[in-house]
């Protein structure tokens, strides 16, 4: 029978502290104890809770989880039971002493301190919500919401107040998340956001597609605004939030989700290296500028490995991977971090969205630091599944890639199902290092409830490799001259006549070779479609009949969505 050989490090015993007992930290005790039964694990949190699940907490407030014990994972005495750890709750490490390799402990509910010695130390103290210091901002009924206390007191205070209009500061993921929770308790909410779009991971023009699910679901949408403060209404006893530009609004609760910060007060203090980001600096194996103390998780900038750059990720997913890694390294198994990608999900009512990879609002901004990526996008709007069997939808996507060489930069999609798994595949793909080739290669499950012979991910491949063979020649709106260039939209005439661009020549893609005498082989030819497909097969016509034309990246609905933004 083969024998586990069990290295140095596994064999002997050494003292583990670690500090934060979720994603990051539970992760990687239990880690740590499969590979060594010798070495005594201690893990701290400051909360009451061990491993609960964050990232059901809105949907905890919303009712949708009922019961807060659904929320916890592991309980601390199977902590004990199971791996041999100790779990200390409601234990603040208040400093790290590097030189005598020790941390001050204190009991946050007797008021008492204690140091405990350490040969490694994980920090997995996760992030805070960002709460500014605007006028009011300590009010009664104003929120940010990263604990299961945080989430009582919410319930608590929506009962206690009989809350019927919310404000949610911040249409990122959390914010979304809540609005959609709190409309499902009969809540009236307005966002406030100070970009001109909800999601801002998304490019503007995709996350705009959004707003009209928020409309309808009756979310009022304040964008390009941000809140100035907030004070009480003399009149009502309500919050009343000031925002710039000018505006009040009133309501009975405000949720503040603007974002979170690297929880390093710990790590600063102890003089460990942090980034410009605001995160502690830690190598490929997790390990922070002192050899014996390792970081995790949201605390943590790692490398995003599409653009290189540092990053923040305030994820679970690369959390629990990183404290894996560590765990390894830690007993001296040499294997390093990928680094992360920002491949997130969220649905909001009836809309999937989900991206991975780099947005061209980054790609834009990198460049202006120096860091030039040169990319290339394509739309696509393809049915879910099989259109023929019922309940398809559509799902809009954004695929970024390199005109180099075709290696996928970044993804985002929209639609109300099989969103995920297209944009799981994708980040699967660009982990690789995979390209728009393979994309279009890639075999993947078709039976009609699940996709298509032609998935949406082979598509997203398909449209940008026809650029990248040269099979379409291609132009971006913002390099079209709307006065002078000569716009041919093949959209079908009812839809034509529904909304069209000012000056543009209508000819329906179904009976478009009628059209062909009639177009002026002396103009280059700007073609259009909705989102691109119907203009690629005019184009191709057109470039075999001899005429000079360029297909307008993104269409008619790329082209509505900017007007949108614009207003
Ligand atoms: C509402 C919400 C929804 C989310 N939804 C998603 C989602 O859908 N998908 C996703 O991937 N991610 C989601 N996240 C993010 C995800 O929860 C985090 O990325 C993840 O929890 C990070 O794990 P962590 O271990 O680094 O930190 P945390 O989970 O924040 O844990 C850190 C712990 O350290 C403790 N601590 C801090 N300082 C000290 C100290 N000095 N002494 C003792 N203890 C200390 C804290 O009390 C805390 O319990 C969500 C987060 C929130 C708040």
């Amino acid at each position: 029978m083969a024998k586990t050989r069990l290295n140095d490090k596994q064999s002997k015993k050494q003292k583990i502290c670690v500090i934060g007992a979720v994603a990051g930290g539970a992760s990687f005790v239990t880690r740590a104890r499969r590979l060594s039964e010798k070495a005594e694990i201690i893990m701290f949190d400051r909360g009451p809770h061990v491993s609960f699940a964050s990232c059901g907490l809105p949907y905890y407030v919303g009712n949708v989880i009922p019961e807060e014990s659904e929320l916890l994972m592991v309980k601390p005495e199977d902590f004990r039971g199971m791996y041999n750890i100790e779990v200390r709750l409601f234990s603040e490490v208040i400093s790290v002493d590097r030189k005598n390799k020790q941390i001050t402990v204190r009991d946050v509910q007797k008021g008492k301190e204690y140091t405990e010695s350490y040969d490694t130390l994980v920090i997995a103290t996760g992030s805070q919500p960002v709460r500014p210091k605007l006028p009011g901002i300590d009010l009664p009924g104003i929120f940010t919401l990263r604990s299961i206390p945080d989430s009582n007191q919410i319930k608590k205070w929506i009962k206690d107040n009989n809350v019927k209009e919310a404000v949610v500061v911040g249409g990122g993921l959390i914010g979304l998340e809540m609005t959609e929770n709190l409309t499902g308790l009969g809540v009236s909410v307005t966002i406030v956001e100070m970009l001109p779009h909800v999601i801002p991971f998304f490019d503007p023009e995709m996350a705009v597609r959004v707003h009209g699910n928020l409309k309808g679901k009756g979310v009022k949408l304040n964008m390009n605004t941000s809140v100035k403060g907030f004070s009480l209404d003399e009149a009502s006893h309500r919050i009343k939030v000031m925002t710039e530009p000018d505006k009040k609004i009133i309501c009975d609760m405000v949720i503040l989700s603007i974002g979170s910060r690297p929880e390093v007060k710990l790590a600063r203090d102890a003089g460990l290296e942090i980034g410009d980001l605001g995160g502690v600096r830690v190598n490929e194996q997790m390990q922070t500028s002192d050899v014996s103390i390792y970081a995790v998780g949201d605390v943590v900038e790692s490398r995003d490995i599409v653009t290189g750059e540092w990053a923040l990720s305030l994820l679970s997913g690369p959390a629990s991977r990183q404290a894996r890694i560590a765990a390894d390294a830690v007993f001296g198994r040499n294997r390093t971090f990928r680094g992360i990608q920002a491949t997130a999900a969220c649905r909001i009512f009836d809309a999937d969205i989900a991206s991975t990879g780099v947005s061209e609002t980054n790609l834009k901004r990198y460049a202006k630091r120096g860091n030039i990526i040169p990319y290339e996008t394509v739309y696509l709007i393809t049915p879910n599944h099989a259109d023929y069997y019922p309940g398809s939808s559509m799902i809009f996507m954004k695929l970024i890639f390199s005109p180099q060489d075709g290696k996928i930069l970044g993804a985002q999609a929209i639609g109300a199902g099989g969103v995920e798994k297209r944009i799981d595949v994708i980040a699967m793909a660009i982990q690789m290092g995979g390209t728009v080739y393979d994309m279009e290669e890639a075999e993947l499950c078709y039976a009609p409830q699940f996709g298509a012979a032609k998935d949406v991910v082979n598509i997203g491949g398909m449209a940008a490799s026809n650029i990248l063979r040269g099979d379409i020649p291609t132009v971006h709106w913002d390099d079209i001259n709307f006065s002078e260039n000569y716009l041919l939209d093949v959209r079908e005439a009812d839809e034509f006549k529904e909304a069209h661009i000012e000056g543009s020549f209508n000819a329906p893609f179904s009976i478009f070779r009628q059209y062909l005498d009639k177009l002026d082989k002396d103009k280059k030819i700007y073609v259009f479609c909705n989102q691109g497909k119907m203009a690629y097969f005019a184009c191709r016509i057109l470039l075999q009949n001899g005429f000079d034309c360029v297909d307008i990246i993104g269409g008619f609905r790329t082209y509505q969505a900017r007007e949108r933004l614009k207003r």
